[in-house]
């Protein structure tokens, strides 16, 4: 095949994957050195000249669709709500704090009280007035333990724009909290950090205890002359909850998170499932351009064509913009959560699939061969 993935142009070359990331990162493909990044054929013409091949594109077999390239200046185009993602230590209240967030903004919403498990939820912005350059709402992702966070990290992809570090204030820093930092101070990715001090109902809360350990983590806060806001928030009683999304309306606001909605839809599948009567449904969450019904859309091998979108209070939108997480139906075949959703003509997605299965049976067929090696290795060992 002539467009490859990373992993699988290392095997064809014979060269280790390592050294040929190392080449990418060398030759500026920084963000695609991804063992499992699609190449365009370009691109692996490109990295097999490196290597000292002399490769020869077939331009039918390569043609795929690729995500847009994101605009240097965005300064122009619309802001978009912040992408938001709970984290911290387990029992610390993530759930909690996510369903009372949910059925608070549910209730505000028009489909009446039903909350649905799709992956991710909107909350509105109270205090937003028309002139006011703040998100209208703010969208929650509530997956981030699932496979559709793993696949996306895996592929460098970050969607989230703010982290809420939940830290219960009856027991402070623990491991899975000490790795939610490191993550932070790894991020070389522009991530805001809001701490939500939780469980501050308990009278054994001690909040002060647990901001003087954060700060001794390097986690610069607010109220110590830092800049990364903490507040106390009791995810049972919503007592700071309102208080929290004004928070994260105001970082949204100061980063001026922006999209652009003309040109290509890029979106990632969060969530994806077979329901009685929709077929194959899937939780897109757009990062740029505009979905629309009847869009053709494509996701790993899957091609669809928009049938029916609903927002995460299941009430049917139109079109869907950037920073929305909306519910898709019209695949032909169940898209992968973590996957990238993509728009184009409808002949341009047929070929593209083409290809895509193509790639993927080389691919197997290869793993295959490598699988069959290997045990004759071990048999001779
Ligand atoms: P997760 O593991 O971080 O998702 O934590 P959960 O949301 O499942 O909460 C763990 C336990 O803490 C449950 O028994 C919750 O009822 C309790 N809990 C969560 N938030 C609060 C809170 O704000 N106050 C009190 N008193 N208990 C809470
Ligand atoms: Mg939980």
């Amino acid at each position: 095949p002539s467009t490859v993935t990373v992993a699988m142009l290392a095997r064809v070359m014979n060269v280790k994957l390592a050294q040929l990331l190392t080449r990418m990162r060398r030759v500026g493909l920084e963000s695609e050195a991804n063992y499992d990044y699609i190449l365009s054929a370009d691109y692996a013409a490109l990295l097999a000249e490196e290597f000292g091949f002399n490769p020869v594109v077939d331009d039918e077999a390569a043609f795929d669709i690729y995500p847009p390239k994101p605009l240097d200046d965005l300064s122009t185009s619309p802001s978009r709500p912040p992408i938001v993602t709970i984290m911290g230590h387990v029992d610390h209240g993530k759930t909690t704090l996510l369903d009372t967030l949910r059925s608070a903004s549910v209730a505000k919403g028009e489909a009446g009280g039903i909350t649905q498990h799709i992956g991710a939820f909107s909350v509105p912005v109270a205090s937003q007035t028309a002139d006011s350059t703040g998100p209208r709402s703010i969208t929650f992702l509530d997956t981030p333990g699932h496979a559709a966070f793993s696949a996306m990290r895996a592929r460098g992809a970050n969607v989230t724009d703010i982290i809420v570090l939940v830290v219960a204030a009856d027991d402070g820093i623990m491991p899975q909290t000490k790795e939610v930092i490191d993550l932070l101070k790894r991020d070389d990715s522009q991530v805001d950090l809001v701490v939500a001090i939780n469980k501050i109902d308990k009278p054994s809360a001690d909040p002060d205890s647990v901001k003087k350990a954060l700060m001794a983590e390097g986690i610069q806060l607010e109220d110590f002359g830092g800049d990364i806001p903490a507040v106390h928030v009791s995810g049972l009683t919503g007592k700071g909850l309102p208080e929290l999304v004004e928070t994260l309306s105001t970082v949204a606001e100061v980063r001026d998170l922006r999209a652009e909605q003309d040109g290509p839809v890029f979106g990632h599948v969060l969530e994806s499932n077979v329901l009685k009567g929709l077929g194959s449904v899937a939780t897109v969450l757009i990062r740029q351009g505009c979905l629309k019904i009847g869009s053709h859309i494509i996701s790993g091998t899957a091609p669809g064509k928009v049938r029916r979108m609903t927002d995460p209070s299941g009430k049917p939108v139109q079109v869907a913009l950037p920073g929305m997480a909306i519910t898709v139906s019209g695949w032909k075949t169940l898209p992968k959560a973590g996957d990238e959703v993509l728009d184009g003509s409808e002949s341009d997605i047929k070929k593209a699939i083409a290809n895509r299965l193509r790639r993927g049976v080389a691919e197997a067929l290869q793993e295959d061969v490598e699988a069959i090696n290997e045990a004759r290795k071990q048999e001779r060992d």
